[in-house]
């Protein structure tokens, strides 16, 4: 039998560029990342780290978010009033947790990020896949 050995974690900052919205977020080490090609995130750059719900915590900017919702309007996506940014939001993929964007967070030095890949433009082929990657 192989031991599982106890998964690592790190507390990271993250937020938007005007800093109005800041939030702290525990995340596994290594970071698992996903780029989506789909129409809004392939327009924002937007890279994704999940996260529950638990483990993460708004610190400032709760009245500076802007809702954008389309589609089946599942996902909420948060943006800055101010800057424009989005830091991080609801998915549709994960609505019971968070997604943040990697390039928003200050991340350690010594941290591994592993990215991967989600065909977000054929969502319905491709979201079991996601969902089972994420809760490896
Ligand atoms: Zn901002």
């Amino acid at each position: 039998m192989t031991e599982v050995s106890p998964q690592s974690e790190v507390t990271c900052k993250g937020g938007c560029h005007c800093g109005s919205v800041c939030y702290r977020a525990r995340l596994p080490d290594p970071i698992r990342a996903f780029r989506c090609n789909c129409s809004i995130c392939s327009q924002t750059g937007f890279i994704h780290v999940f996260v529950q719900q638990a483990h993460f915590e708004l610190l400032e900017g709760h009245d500076e978010l802007v809702e954008y919702q389309f589609h089946t309007r599942t996902a909420r996506h948060l943006f800055c009033g101010k800057c424009g940014v989005k830091s991080f939001y609801v998915p549709r993929s994960h609505p019971e947790a968070f997604s943040l964007n990697l390039n928003c967070i200050e991340l350690p030095a010594e941290i591994e990020v592993i990215t991967g890949e989600f065909d977000g433009r054929n969502w319905s082929e491709n979201i079991r896949r996601l969902r089972s990657e994420r809760d490896d």
